[in-house]
Order: C-alpha cells, then structure tokens, then sequence
C-alpha cells in the first residue's frame, strides 16, 4: 500500500544515515576486497554474484513477505523454493558447492533440506553398490524424497536406548520395522512431516530374540503417487517451533512395517540371508567419517553464521547516534555514534575477532579431516565406532590416536563454535537496542533458526565429556612415558616438564606467549581432571563440570593456536597489505586477550599467568585494542561480503539508510496494516475491511 505522498517526502533527520556510514567507511584504509579474496577466494565471491543474479530474478525468492508470513504459507513458500532451487541446480548443472551457495543466500531451512544432507548422505555412505542403484539413484534425481530418522520422543543423544525395532524374520527374509511405544515415536525428523517418501530409520535390529543395537533402514512411508501414508504408517508434523518453522520437522510411528532384506543398509555390517546370522561391521571408520564430516561443517560455518549478526550490528551502531559524549565540549553539537561508546565496543568488537578466529579454525579443521580421511583410505586406522551423540561407554575411543585425536577435536570445536555463534548472535541482537527486537532487525529470525546447531549432531554439553575422555587418556599416556605424537601429548609433555623444573609459565610479551598460556592452562585442566578420576576415584558424574570446563578450555587453546598459525602463513604477506595485517594481528590479540579475561579464574589458578597480567589484559590491553580496531570495524564486517539480499535486514543494510527501510518495511509491506478492524468489546464484528492481500499483490 502505498502512503501519502507528505509521508513519501519526509527523510530522516540529518546527518542521513548513507552519509555517516560513508565518513565510517573513509575512517580506514584497509582493503575491502583484498581482505574478502584472502578469506574466501575471488572464484567463491564471483559465484555468489552469478547465483545471486540468478536468484534474485525469480519471483519465487522474493523476501519481502518473509517476516510477516505465518507457518503455513512460510512452509509452502519454502516448499515452492526448494523446488525451484532444485530445478536451477538441473538447469544450470549447479555442483553441490554452487547449491549449497544458492542456500545460504536464500537462507532459511528448506523442506529438502535433510534430504540433500543426511538422507543422501547416509545412502552413499552406508550403503553398498546394489542399494545405491536402489535408492540412491532415484534419490539423487529427486524421484524419492527422503529424510534420517534417528531420534525419537524418548530418546535423543542416547542412541542406544533407541526403542524401535526391527526384527530379522527368516522365515520370508524381512525385517518388521515396529515403534512398541509412543516414546518410539521418531521425532524431530526434518523433512519427515509433509515432504519426504521415504525415510533412512534408525531401529535395534533383532534376531532371533538377540538385540545387536541401532541400525539404518530404509523405509517407504507414504505413497509415491498420492503421497498418502503407507499401510501401519502413522506421520505428520510435530508443530510450532522456537525458530525453523519453514522447515517440517516430523514424527513416525510404524505398526508392523514389513521391508525386505536389501533396506537394510548393509555397507558395513548386515544380517546373511542364508545363515539367519549377523554380520558384523568389518570397518566403521567411515561412519565415523561421516560424523565428524558433519561436525567440522559445522565449525566451518560457525564463522560465517556470527559474522552475518556482526555485520548488522556494526553497520548500525555506525548509523544509530544517541546522547553527546558527556565530555564534548559545550557547543558541540549533533549526538554521538553509539559505536564510539566503549561499552558496545566491548560486546561488539571481540565477537568481530572471534568471526574470524572460527573462520581460521574452520578451515583448518577441513583441512584436518580430509588429511585424515586420505590417510584412512590408506590405512585401516579407523576403529572408532561413534554410534553415540554424546556420553557413552570408554572404549569408544578405542582406535588409532589418529582418528581419537580428530574425533576429539571435531566435538569441542563444534561444540564451542556453535555456542559461540549463537550466543554472539544475541549479544548482537542486544547491541542493537530496541531495533534488534524487530524482525527487520534480520538477526532475530537468524539466531532462532540456528539455534538448534547447539542441540544436534551432539549436544554440545554431552560432546565436552567426550572431548575430556580423550584428554584424560592422551594424559595417561604421556604419564606412561609414551613419546608424543600430535598436538595434545606434545603441550602435555611440555607442560609436565616444565612443571618438574617448577617454572609457571612466563606469557603476554608475544603472539606466541598467548598460544602458550592457552595451552598451559588446557594441560593443567587435563591433569587436575585426571587427578580427581585416577588417584581420587571421583565418580564420572561429579566431574562432569570440570569435564566441560576442560572442554571449553581446550577448544578455546584450538581457536587461538588456529588463528596464530593463520596469521604466519606466507598467502598473508603475499596477499594482503600491511594495515590489513596489522589489523588482523590486533584482531588476534583481541580475541586471546578478552577470552583469557573471561576465563581469568583458570588462568590464574592454573598459573599461567599472574593476577597482575590478567588486569592488565582488560584495563589496558583490551580497551586499547578496542580503540584501534575500531576505525576499522565497519570495513572488517564489509569482507564479510554478504549481500544485503542474504542478510535482509533494515539495520545491516549496507548503504546506511536504516530508518527509511524500517519505515518501507513497517508501512508498505505490512499485511496487518491492510485491516480495518471494530475495536469496540459490544460488537462481534472484528474486521470491517480486510485490504490485507493488496500488500500482498505488490509484489
Ligand atoms: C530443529 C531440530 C532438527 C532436528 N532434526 C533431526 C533429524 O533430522 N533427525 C534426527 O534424527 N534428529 C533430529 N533432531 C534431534 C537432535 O539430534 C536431538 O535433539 C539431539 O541429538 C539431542 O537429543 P535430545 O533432544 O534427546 O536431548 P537429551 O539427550 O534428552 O538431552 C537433554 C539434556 O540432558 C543432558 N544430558 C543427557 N544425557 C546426559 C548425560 N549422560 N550426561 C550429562 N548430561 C546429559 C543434555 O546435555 C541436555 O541438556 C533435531 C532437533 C532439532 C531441535
């Protein structure tokens, strides 16, 4: 609806909004686009503008009814963008890269989503070739839609308490995939409510009476023509969520579902259909694979996934002026930047450092897995079965220090870059005062969406014992006298020398000397759990704070030794200039210093540093580094590179014209500003006018 044209004439207050983040922008000298090309490379940032080209001429893409949809039309309006996302992919040969590119633009949970990931994945990986041409084939062409059913109402990070059966029967050689109780009932599935036909279930596989614990299964569950459930097959949606709405999270009860021998996918282990026996796994190290695959993901999104709250939050407190410095002088005149005063620095500026802290750890977890994964290929190094998505029985961590190395590291780090994130989205959200509550803000939606993270592929409290467990047995080993081998027995080997000399750790002159703290502090948690576990005999569940605490400390010694080694590599001096360094340094220094601030009480007790560094680390190192990071903030978050499509957001919006896209937004594109309603309590009438949809057809 378009108003008046008085209205259409006004304009903020001056100075305008795209003058003062344009004086921000001119404050520094660091280069936008080298910066941008380092993080991400030219060939990635010249994808994104073809794909979103591409997108942003489909009507179907249209956001600007994206926050005032309830869930219904969010549901099908996501639907009618999976589709067509799925037919530009056909279209355009799009890679799973160039798709995957096109998502995050779109940026909101689709109904394929779980398909394209686990349901696929799980194929491929589980699966032998037979089953692939069975149903990974028709998967990958999109003729069977499907989703991983693993959790269930009653059990989620306890995957071995699953309670859904599927029982071995010799006599026709099927199985008989059946929930015994509501608590059975999967739940959570993505993609399971309204959209998928089929279903990977995770079920106790029984035979002959004898349970040999969760399996996957391939189960058809609705109609490939009608799509109506199938016969014992009772699914829909499980309801509202807290975010994710767009996506139809589902449930699944199975009466007697009979399916034959070949669903059960057999690539590692399976049941001979001539000796009613089990056949056990030969090598799980590619399950396994696939988890930390998962989880590393995760990590290297996690960056990604802050930054976009940073970015809004930055570009506004660039623009939003409130109050005059209490100290100008008497005639100053006009208000202040809220970015000038230190307290919102102070909660902006170290979670700038820490986007690019994860996005360094990121990629050097990537980098991690695939030297590892070539080096399974190889060998037969991968005996670590993770069945479990949090707390489980010791001997999981029974293979090579390889894999337990990189087992451990994938859960911390995604444990800790995802609550990171999330936790620093809202931190944004706030900075942003009363705007950040709005939807226009762009932050709120984002941060509801991605909280999950927090939750799946391990619950990030659960992932920190499995992280401690491997510590606690690196430590053992090193106590044993075994030579180091990697990163954590070579700190733990140095810490208990150094230790012997009775020398504390000498640390803040250099970069380095902050690496060591860190791991000086890891190595003296590692040994205190230790202590409390083997000499102490405490039981499991009375140490599971310290277990978290050493988690989160080990991770935290991951995030800044990743981001230090980054900052030596040659590509930085070659590719970028020396202010862009300089302030990726600073960068560095925030982020180790605020974090060890934070985590003061640790430091100190673990003598790593002395009471006198830690108040210095604040008082003088931490304020000062906010002020000369500061003029370089705005263009920091500007690498970043999103589009202002992808974050649509009127606080984030890049030119700077924050209330005249509020005001766009609030007025012309509101539905609920189309209802002429009877306010008065006698009268049944509610609406007298429903002009409602003319907002709508705008577009
Ligand atoms: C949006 C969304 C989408 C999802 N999509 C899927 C999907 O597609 N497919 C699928 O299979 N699942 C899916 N899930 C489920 C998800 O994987 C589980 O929620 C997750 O594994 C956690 O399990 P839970 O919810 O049962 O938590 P619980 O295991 O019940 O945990 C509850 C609390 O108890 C604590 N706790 C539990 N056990 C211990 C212990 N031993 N020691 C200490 N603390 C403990 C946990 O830390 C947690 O705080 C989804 C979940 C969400 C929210």
């Amino acid at each position: 609806m378009s108003p008046p044209q008085w209205v259409k004439d006004l304009k903020p207050a001056p100075p305008q909004g795209s003058d003062l983040i344009q004086a921000e922008r001119e404050k520094s000298k660091l280069s936008v686009d080298k910066l941008s090309n380092f993080l991400f490379t030219k060939q990635v940032i010249e994808r994104q503008e073809r794909i979103l080209k591409i997108l942003q001429s489909e009507k179907v893409f249209d956001k600007s009814q994206n926050y005032f949809d309830g869930r219904i039309d969010k549901f099908k309006t996501a639907l009618a963008r999976a589709k067509r996302l799925r037919q530009l992919q056909v279209k355009h040969n799009w890679s799973r890269d160039e798709y995957m590119c096109a998502n995050d633009l779109v940026s909101e949970p689709g109904p394929y989503g779980l398909h394209a990931s686990m349901y696929l994945t799980t194929l491929r990986d589980q699966g032998t070739p037979e089953q692939h041409k069975l149903f990974l084939q028709p998967a990958e062409n999109y003729r069977a839609i499907g989703c991983y059913a693993q959790t269930e109402l009653g059990h989620g990070s306890n995957v071995r308490g699953l309670e859904t059966t599927a029982t071995w029967n010799p006599e026709d050689k099927t199985f008989i995939l059946h929930s015994p109780h509501l608590t059975a009932s999967k739940w959570w599935i993505g993609s399971l409510g309204r959209t998928a036909n089929h279903a990977v279930v995770m079920a106790q596989l029984v035979i002959d009476g004898k349970t040999y614990g969760p399996h996957p299964f391939v189960c058809q569950i609705r109609d490939m023509k009608t799509h109506e459930p199938l016969e014992g097959v009772h699914v829909g949606d499980i309801g509202p969520k807290f975010g994710y709405n767009s996506m139809d999270n589902g449930f699944l009860l199975l009466n007697k579902v009979k399916i034959p021998h070949i669903n059960m996918l057999a690539k590692f282990s399976s049941v001979d259909p001539e000796s009613n026996k089990y056949v056990k796994p030969s090598s799980p190290s590619l399950v396994y694979g696939t988890l930390t695959w998962v989880r590393s993901t995760i990590v290297l999104q996690s960056g990604g996934v802050l930054a976009r709250g940073v970015t809004i939050a930055v570009r506004y407190a660039s623009v939003r002026r409130q109050f005059q410095d209490r100290d100008a002088p008497s005639d100053a005149d006009g208000e202040n930047q809220v970015l000038n005063y230190t307290m919102v620095q102070f909660r902006l500026l170290p979670l700038l450092a820490a986007t690019f802290a994860l996005h360094f750890t990121g990629k050097a977890m990537m980098g991690l897995y695939e030297e590892n994964q070539k080096k399974m290929i190889n060998s037969d190094a991968g005996k670590v079965a993770d069945t479990n998505r949090g707390a489980g029985p010791e001997e999981i961590h029974s293979g090579s220090d390889l894999l337990a190395d990189l087992h451990a590291t994938s859960c911390g780090l995604k444990a800790l870059s995802s609550t990171t994130a999330a936790e620093g989205l809202e931190v944004c959200r706030r900075a942003c005062g009363g705007h950040g509550y709005s939807s226009f803000g762009g932050i709120g939606a984002w941060y509801a969406d991605y909280l999950p993270t927090c939750s799946w592929e391990g619950d990030n409290f659960m992932l920190s014992q499995q992280v401690a467990r491997y510590l606690l047995k690196s430590a053992r080993a090193v106590l044993k006298g075994n030579a180091p081998n990697n990163d954590t027995t070579k700190i733990f080997t140095n810490f208990l020398q150094k230790q012997d000399m009775g020398a504390a750790h000498d640390v803040l002159g250099s970069d380095a000397d902050l690496v060591a703290a860190f791991a000086w502090r890891t190595s003296f948690l590692t040994f205190e759990a230790l202590k409390h576990r083997d000499v102490e005999k405490n039981s499991w569940n009375s140490l599971l704070v310290d277990f978290w605490r050493l988690s989160t400390a080990h991770s935290q010694y991951l995030v800044v030794k990743n981001f230090y080694d980054a900052l030596q590599s040659d590509s930085l001096q070659y590719e970028l200039d020396s202010t862009t360094i300089d302030v990726l340094h600073k960068l560095f220094r925030l982020y180790a210093l605020n974090t060890l601030e934070k985590e003061a009480s640790e430091f100190y007790s673990s003598s790593a540093v002395t009471v006198r560094q830690i108040q210095l680390a604040r008082t003088k190192s931490v304020m000062k580094l906010l002020e000369e990071i500061r003029p370089h903030a705005l263009r920091l978050v500007d690498a970043w590179n999103f589009p202002d499509w992808q974050l649509d957001s009127s606080l984030g919006r890049k030119d700077g014209k924050v209330y005249e896209d509020m005001f766009h937004r609030a007025s012309e594109l509101n539905p609920l500003n189309g209802l002429t309603i009877d306010p008065y309590p006698d009268s049944d009438v509610l609406v007298k006018k429903d002009e409602s949809e003319r907002f709508k057809s705008k577009l």
